[in-house]
């Protein structure tokens, strides 16, 4: 499937939706199936009508994949029980003993410990890298790289990679790129477009966008899309078709909902650049981030989390501040409606990260952005007492 002429708002609403074949009603029905009957025991043994099994493929699974291919742009999507479940399953898919896989040292940390701990009892070489590396990927690729993993812009540290100049030079050496596209979604980066061969969201975030379902995307151009597909096939995995429809449902409005999130977070994180306990933000669109001008070239936009480095304060007046929060809770994912702040702390090997002063991610969420506010100076305050 190639992206129709049509806006991406547009094909959020309109995209894998078929209501003449069902009744004119707006909605896929949500089918439920495990046993799926054949009539004859030719088109048994053929295969050869679309649906064959539950947990190969369902009209509920068909118009999600077919939504979601239409707004990346792709040539197929599979689906997958959780984001991480689309990042290890294109892995296991195009790797094996022997090869070797770059992984940006800015990666989800959990992407992080299935290459560290799977693949390599796989016998797969990793080896993390500079997430502003750029085109001097050139260097670390051998004859037996096959993937080159990228993550833009990276979990909890937000550097916006080059991925037009990483994808040329692994290109150059018949690698192939995946991008973890989460953070801006096909909405505000257009993977394809930009060199990538496989593009992975954890759809638990902005496609789903309430909190409430577990879910992957795996969307692949027609290169990686055939060894892709086998795989997951091969792997078993499937999800659920009440999730699927929640999804669904979510993926209607995200366009809306991402440019309030957008707003809110440009917002906020001028907000805290402003306060003195800030020493920096974490966020490319702002233009005092190192990330923006690449930001600014290949973005459209950018969602709700981003970064806040904090002058060094003691963990008492940090927890002062946040376990009295209203609005901010405290906990991992994001994506959805409701504001969040959690302390991070990441994991390097490649790079050191350079701060010694407290990192806070926040997701800006659908609230009003004066009630925000208040919260989080009412949290400085208690950090204040107790500095
Ligand atoms: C949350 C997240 C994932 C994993 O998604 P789950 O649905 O929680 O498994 C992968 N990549 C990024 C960038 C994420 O933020």
């Amino acid at each position: 499937m190639t992206k129709g002429a049509k806006k991406p708002e547009t094909r959020l609403v309109t995209a894998g939706r078929k209501p003449e074949e069902n009744h004119g009603i707006i909605n896929p029905p949500v089918y439920h199936a495990s046993t799926i009957l054949h009539p004859t025991m030719k088109v048994l043994k053929e295969a050869s009508q679309p649906y064959t099994y539950g947990r190969r493929l369902t009209p509920t699974i068909a118009a999600l994949q077919d939504a979601v291919c239409d707004l990346e742009g792709g040539f197929g999507t599979v689906i997958t029980p959780s984001g991480l479940s689309a990042v290890t399953t294109a892995l296991l898919a195009h790797l094996k003993t022997g090869d070797h896989v770059l992984v940006t040292d800015s990666v989800y940390g959990p992407s992080r410990s299935f290459c560290e701990q799977m693949l390599t009892k796989l016998g797969i070489e990793v080896e993390f890298y500079d997430p502003l590396i750029g085109g001097g990927i050139s260097e670390l690729m051998k004859d037996n790289t096959r993937v080159v993993f990228t993550e833009s812009p990276g979990s909890q540290t937000f550097e916006v990679q080059d991925i037009p100049a990483i994808a040329e030079a692994a290109h150059e050496r018949g690698a192939i790129v995946m991008l973890d596209n989460t953070w801006a979604t096909p909405l505000f980066f257009d993977a394809f477009e930009h060199g990538a061969d496989i593009s992975i969201q954890a759809a638990t975030k902005y496609i789903v966008g309430h909190s409430d379902v577990m879910m992957g995307t795996i969307t692949c151009n027609e290169r990686t899309w055939k060894t892709t597909l086998r795989h997951h096939g091969l792997l078993g995995v499937t999800t659920g078709p009440d999730d699927m429809y929640l999804a669904l449902r979510g993926l209607r409005t995200m366009g809306v909902r991402l440019k309030q999130h957008m707003e809110t977070g440009i917002n906020l994180a001028r907000w805290f650049a402003a306060r003195p306990e800030v020493k920096y933000i974490l966020h490319p669109a702002l233009d005092t981030d190192e990330g923006h001008p690449i930001w600014k070239r290949d973005f459209k936009g950018a969602s709700g989390l981003f970064g806040v480095v904090l002058h060094p304060v003691s963990d008492k007046a940090l927890a002062a501040m946040l376990d009295g929060l209203e609005l901010f809770g405290m906990g991992f994912s994001w994506g959805g409606y409701e504001s969040l702040i959690v302390p991070a702390e990441p994991h390097r090997t490649a790079t050191t990260w350079r701060e010694e002063g407290k990192l806070l991610r926040v997701h800006a969420g659908l609230e009003n952005m004066d009630d925000l506010i208040a919260d989080l100076e009412a949290g400085f305050d208690r950090l204040n007492k107790e500095t």
